[in-house]
């Protein structure tokens, strides 16, 4: 009989759970027969891998389907063996966890940078709809760790800090410290190999020193507990090498200083015994005051529970004793995989099917019980399907919100690629632009060298992020100008048409024009342009347009009644006593909802809005030629419009401030029509904006934005639109 088939099975034997001998059996054949002849660098044939990534599994107490995936983890991805042929005979589940064991496998783990290792573990457990797939990938990744000695030097540091910086993080994160630590140490002996050996030696040392004393106090507690009736488990534990490391070397404390290093640990049956050994410690030793922590009421965000006091024993050494339930410890121990552990024994296979459920559920009693961890808010980004982590070729990896493109991934990459982008690359296959992304998905942008490329006005319907759709029509702005105009005039005339608006020829210049004067440009040129690139949205500006024409195909003089009578609205406005009137906003002060403001009545332009403390209203509110022609007005409850709003920005001259003042109204989609900057004397940088808002309330928060910006002294309003 094979000797690693019998090391498999005496396992599960004393596991003591039941599971599937033979089906794993069959699964460890197929495997020994498909990796026949495969060494691995060692020396040893290449099964022994999934062997021993196998026990790991069944160490974790997971399913009999994970043991078989484990035992399959590399079939696919390095023997001619089908994914199709493990499914027939092992059955979706399986399937599924090999394939996204294999598709992690794939996954270029080549930055160093911290958010991008964050990025990585966040795409891990959203890659792994099931963790199981997480588990096997760790329990992977651990024996290669164990064997890494056999591996040339520069792969030992590429790997160590791999582990370190993503899936010791995840092993933590998921709370299976057993993994977690071992990974930290074997990580840490390649990493920073000189401090690893000197806390060894120290730990080595004060060997005998330490189990003197661990065996010191356990019989001392184990005396008091004699006469309780308690069912106590005591045992020593040392602090793992990596553990004392962040606090000597990272917190700078000498080995001395750390309590924690050795501990005591009390493990019963119930949360009330805890509570009473703790009474008992606190009895028998002397507490150092500020020391204990109630884990238990309290947990640690990835799941962790324990009573922690530190006590000086009769040595005068300080030592921490944890106490805790078998439950708790289990948990500690392996985290999210206790949950088979102890679920499988229970009520069997059909646990499983309710594993995301548990998570869930942990997350909601964590929120309850410690709302300020970020544990529960990363895990449940972990797992929301709102964003989807995509790589470079390079092997950087890009996340974006769910149903992103290509072109959006074009995008956030350069607006240069995205402009000469032709056509994108997924996993080496072309796809068409609307393709949809998904997580783990490497993206390779195809861009022509040409620099009269541009994008395709299509792309603005594809494009789902709001960043590559705004670099899109900046470049229709700037480059293809009179494209924009035509374009905009055929969109303007498709407008009319579906408005049943029908002007005669001769009149239909001079009607756009005064449309466009009533969107505050200077030409109409301009007006089509911006059209033409999507910087004014025609379905907005419709429902004024259309009042418009009903006036000029249906003119009537303005009076003024001598009695006010009714209030009708135009365009956001009230005027009181006139109806359907013609309303401009004037340019003078900009006025904007909620600004007290008064009404001049033209000659034949409507009525014009001014703020009340406009200079020409001051000017000419009194003056005899216009007497009648004031009147009163007052902005309508709903605005549907947006107002112009001038702004004036002082800040410290610094590269970027215009790009950050931008992107942040960008950010609160709010157009900007005019930017005018100058450096002044001082050295500082004046800013003038004018930008697009729907109301007072909306421009305050942008100058509130605008104030926290780095650098930024002064936000005004400017009725000065430069
Ligand atoms: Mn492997």
């Amino acid at each position: 009989m094979d000797s690693y088939l019998d090391e498999i099975k005496e396992k599960l034997l004393l596991s003591g759970m039941p599971y599937d001998v033979e089906l794993i059996a069959a699964a460890y054949q197929l495997a020994f027969n498909a990796h026949e002849g495969q060494m691995r660098r060692s020396g040893d044939p290449y099964v022994s891998h999934p062997v021993a990534v196998a026990l790991i599994i069944i160490d974790l107490g997971l399913d009999t389907d994970s043991i078989v995936a484990a035992l399959l983890h590399d079939v696919v991805e390095d023997t001619p063996v089908p994914l199709t042929q493990i499914e027939k005979q092992f059955g979706p589940d399986v399937a599924t966890l090999v394939d996204g064991v294999t598709k992690i496998g794939r996954i270029p783990f080549s930055s160093r940078e911290e958010q991008q290792a964050e990025n990585i573990r966040k795409m891990l457990l959203s890659m792994a709809k099931d963790i199981r797939v997480v588990l096997i990938k760790l329990a992977d990744r651990l024996h290669n760790m164990r064997t890494i000695d056999s591996m040339p030097e520069k792969n030992q540091l590429v790997t160590s800090l791999e582990t370190m910086e993503v899936f010791a993080p995840l092993a933590h994160r998921l709370g299976i410290r057993t993994i977690k630590d071992e990974l930290e140490d074997l990580s840490l002996r390649h990493l920073d190999s000189v401090a690893y050996n000197e806390i060894e030696v120290a730990l080595e040392h004060r060997k005998d020193e330490r189990e003197a004393l661990l065996e010191n106090i356990k019989s001392r507690i184990s005396e008091r507990f004699k006469s309780l009736t308690l069912n106590v488990h005591i045992e020593g534990r040392v602090k793992s090498v990596y553990g004392i490391y962040r606090k000597t070397y990272m917190q700078n404390r000498a080995m001395d200083e750390i309590y924690d290093i050795y501990a005591v640990r009390i493990i019963v049956d119930t949360v009330n015994e805890c509570y009473n050994i703790l009474g008992v410690i606190h009895d028998l030793m002397r507490p150092i005051p500020g020391r204990f922590k109630d884990y238990i009421s309290t947990p640690k965000p990835n799941m962790y529970q324990s009573l922690h006091t530190t006590v000086i024993g009769k040595e005068g050494i300080p030592f921490e004793v944890q106490i805790r339930t078998w439950e708790m410890h289990h948990t500690a121990e392996y985290g999210i995989a206790a949950h088979w552990k102890y679920k499988l024994g229970i009520s069997g296979r059909e646990q499983l099917d309710s594993r995301l459920d548990w998570v869930r559920q942990l997350l909601e009693i964590q929120r309850e019980v410690n709302d300020s961890e970020d544990f529960i808010r990363s895990l449940k980004t972990d797992l929301a399907p709102d964003e989807v982590y995509v790589f470079t070729p390079k092997g950087d990896v890009i996340s974006l919100p769910a149903h992103s493109t290509p072109i959006d991934f074009a995008y956030v990459i350069h607006s240069a690629v995205g402009h000469r982008m032709t056509g994108a690359k997924v996993d080496g296959k072309i796809q068409s632009l609307d393709y949809e992304l998904k997580t783990g998905e490497i993206i390779e942008v195809i861009t022509t060298s040409s620099i009269t490329h541009g994008p395709s006005r299509d792309w603005l319907k594809i494009a789902k992020t709001g960043e590559a759709r705004n670099k899109i029509r900046a470049w229709f702005k700037k480059e293809r100008r009179e494209e924009n105009i035509v374009q905009g005039k055929s969109d303007i005339e498709k407008e009319f048409k579906r408005n049943g608006i029908l002007i005669a020829d001769a009149e239909h210049n001079e009607f756009v024009d005064s449309v466009a004067k009533r969107q505050h440009f200077n030409n109409t040129e301009e007006f089509l342009a911006a059209i033409g690139y999507g910087g004014i949205l025609l379905s907005k500006i419709m429902p004024r347009v259309k009042d418009d024409y009903i006036k000029i195909a249906h003119p009537q003089t303005i009076q003024i009644p001598e009695n006010i009578t009714s209030r009708h609205t135009s365009g956001g406005i009230i005027v009181e006593g006139l109806e359907n009137c013609l309303v401009k906003i004037s340019r003078c002060c900009n006025p904007l909802p909620g600004d007290k403001i008064e009404g001049f009545v033209t000659r034949g332009y409507g009525v014009s809005i001014h703020k009340e403390d406009c200079p020409n209203v001051l000017q000419n509110k009194q003056n005899a030629e216009y007497e009648g022609r004031w009147v009163n007005v007052h902005w309508a409850e709903n605005v549907g419009h947006s107002f112009k709003a001038g702004l004036r920005v002082v800040s410290s001259d610094r590269y970027g401030l215009l790009a950050d003042l931008t992107s942040l109204l960008a950010g609160l989609h709010i157009l900007i029509h005019a930017v005018n900057a100058r450096e002044l004397k001082s050295g500082l940088a004046e800013i003038y904006l004018t930008v697009n808002v729907v109301s007072i309330s909306q421009l305050q928060s942008v100058i509130s934005k605008f104030s926290k910006v780095q650098g930024v002294i002064e936000v005004s309003r400017s009725g000065d639109k430069r």
